[in-house]
């Protein structure tokens, strides 16, 4: 899918899509160069109807990461998304009008090396798996899946991948293994109206955290009601937390009493600012020097709080004092010519 390509032992992409109005150049604009700073590496964008796809199509050139146009319903509007060149489409085959439509856009995207996207959703599942299995069980689900990718095989084209949502933890995860013991097409993976920011990403955590840990998935995207940047902060701390990235790892202290530096703040900010990084670099964030050193040494940098000052320490031992505003300054400043160095390498 334009540079990134996924299954057969590449990285996992983070994935996430824009939630302003599609039909608006500026603020979608603005909100896909938001992913793409914060490390999202596939970016999908709604297209509704033309006048989202006219902005689609201004967006796509000023943008390296791979774009994928979501059409639901309209046939028509998907095959002009393929035919005029989208990196990908996501289509749900169960609502997109019949296979006749399906092995039109299938034959536009061997012309044009479009990635399909099939999903496939607790909401609109087959009627016929429904009636078979009263209600969209993990086991409806993946035979709808498996169908389908039986199905597209059919076409000789396998420039697609699968996904399978739910809300519910325990479905998503068992259709997707269900699937994955069946087929070697990619997987993208993630739950469907996961929630809000904290509770969608502890049940995100869980769901795709245990696919995961047992091999399964290409891509990943953590559903928020949230702002789209933290879908990919979040996306990036799972995989970090597993093991499956290197990134900027933040060690920071819950706060009490004794807390001198805005740990909160600097932590925060630290994180928003470079969810990007991709080598490995350890910032610890300690509120006073009693603890702060000693709890965090094998950090690459940290600060702890001090009385109208923050010590700076390297390796848990103290290297001088900065005052308490600069103590962000100071670690950005740490990382970004940690990253500088490690390029010109
Ligand atoms: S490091 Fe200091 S300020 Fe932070 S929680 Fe521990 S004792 Fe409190």
């Amino acid at each position: 899918m334009g540079k990134v390509s996924l299954g057969r032992g590449n990285p996992i992409a983070i994935q996430s899509m824009t939630n302003t109005d599609s039909t608006k150049l500026l603020e979608t604009f603005t909100q896909v160069e938001q992913l793409v700073r914060a490390g999202c590496e596939i970016i999908r964008i709604s297209v509704p109807n033309e006048k989202a796809l006219k902005v689609f199509l201004e967006i796509k050139p000023n943008v390296e990461v791979p774009l994928i146009a979501d059409i639901h319903f309209d046939a028509g509007l998907a095959l002009k998304c393929v035919e005029k060149g989208c990196a990908g489409v996501r289509i749900n085959p169960g609502n997109i009008g019949g296979k006749e439509s399906i092995v039109k856009i299938i034959d536009a995207a061997k012309k044009n090396k479009v990635c399909i996207r099939i999903g496939v959703n607790s909401g609109s599942l087959e009627k016929d798996l429904l009636l078979k299995y009263s209600r969209p069980t993990a086991e409806a689900l993946a035979e709808s899946a498996l169908n389908w990718d039986e199905f597209f095989k059919k076409q000789d084209f396998y420039n697609f991948k699968i996904s399978i949502k739910s809300s519910d933890i325990a479905t998503m995860v068992n259709a997707n293994r269900l699937v994955s013991s069946k087929t070697d097409t990619p997987l993208h993976i993630g739950l469907t109206e996961a929630g809000t920011l904290v509770s969608g990403v502890v049940r995100s955590a869980i769901g795709v955290g245990d696919l995961l840990k047992e091999g399964i998935g290409d891509t990943i995207r953590i559903s928020l009601s949230s702002d789209p940047v933290n879908e990919v902060i979040a996306a990036k701390e799972l995989l970090k937390a597993l093991k499956l990235r290197e990134g900027l790892e933040i060690i920071s202290c819950p706060t009490c009493s004794r807390t001198e530096v805005d740990v909160i703040n600097i932590a925060d900010k630290l994180e928003r600012e470079f969810s990007w990084v991709n080598i490995p670099i350890k910032v610890a964030v300690m509120g006073c020097i009693v603890n702060g050193p000693g709890e965090a040494k094998e950090a690459d940098i940290g600060i702890a709080g001090g009385k109208d000052c923050a010590a700076v320490f390297i390796n848990g031992e103290i290297i001088k004092k900065v005052s308490v505003d600069d103590a962000y300054t100071e670690i950005s400043d740490y990382i970004k010519e940690k990253i500088k160095t490690k390029n010109k390498v």
